[in-house]
């Protein structure tokens, strides 16, 4: 399979091959272009990181990835696969592709450990003994087993996040997305989603995490992508992109939130 090489700096090898691929995507909504020419690959097991600007179509991009936004020309695969626009496949495609929002997204009126069994249920078959074993497992995982009979209401963020982050495993992923994930929380709950993404990224997940939390992408990502105006701007590894960021957009964006 033809890959993308990748400098991990001190990490783990990553195996060269493509997981997802945009080739020249292109997105409008009504006269703004929020997605222009993004080429973008991501290898099985890279962390890639995006940053930029609000409004610079970075969950543009993720809701692309998981055809959760349709997009108006270029293409999208997973694992060598392009994105069916509907029907069984899509479903299928979807389930390989995790996303983690901002706003955590459980099901308010499901409990904890039926949040994490649901989709392995309806979506992957699974009976239900064996989905209910795996979401314990994963809850634990997570270390929020001991919530397992609660409403996410109960809950506090980052422990619905981390939920989140189980109910997204449960499907075993080949990728996973993660919009913004420690946005809406308080600053003592972001550590401890952090430290859930950065064990999952040491175990070799494959990510795409949008985030403003830089600490994680110097340690945890394999590469930093930078967006500005729906372009990809810049790409590089974490120690280039913050030591020595190429562009002017990147170099005037760090220089407001370092
Ligand atoms: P980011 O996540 O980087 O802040 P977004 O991808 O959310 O950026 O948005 C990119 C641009 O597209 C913004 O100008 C936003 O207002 C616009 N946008 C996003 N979603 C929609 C939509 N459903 N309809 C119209 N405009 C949208
Ligand atoms: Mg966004």
């Amino acid at each position: 399979m033809s890959g993308v090489s990748v400098d991990k700096g001190t990490k783990d090898a990553v195996p060269a091959d493509s997981l997802v691929v945009l080739s020249n995507v292109n997105k409008h909504f009504g006269a703004l272009h929020v997605l222009q020419d993004v080429d973008l690959t991501i290898a099985r097991g890279e962390v890639v990181v995006v940053i930029g600007p609000s409004g610079s179509g970075k969950s543009t991009l993720c809701r692309a990835i998981n055809r959760l936004e349709t997009i108006d020309s270029g293409v999208i695969t997973i694992d060598g696969k392009p994105l069916p626009a509907e029907g069984r496949e899509l479903a299928r495609l979807r389930a390989d592709v995790g996303m983690v929002f901002q706003s955590f997204n459980l099901f308010a009126h499901k409990t904890v450990l039926e949040n994490v069994m649901l989709g392995q249920v309806k979506v992957r078959k699974t009976d239900k003994k064996a989905a209910e074993e795996k979401a314990r497992t994963l809850l634990d995982r997570v270390g929020v087993l001991s919530q397992a009979d609660k409403y996410p209401a109960q809950l506090s963020g980052g422990q619905q996040q981390r939920v989140a982050i189980a109910r997204a495993l449960a499907m075993d992923p080949k990728v996973i997305l993660f919009d913004e994930p420690t946005s809406a929380l308080d600053p003592e709950m972001i550590n401890e989603v952090l430290e859930v993404m950065q064990q999952l990224a040491r175990d070799g997940m494959t990510m795409v995490v949008v985030t403003h939390e830089m600490g994680f992408a110097r340690s945890a990502a394999n590469r930093v992508v930078f967006m500005a105006d729906g372009k990809i701007v810049e790409e590089a590894t974490p120690d280039q992109f913050f030591s020595n960021p190429r562009s002017d957009r990147a170099k005037d964006f760090l220089s407001k939130i370092l």
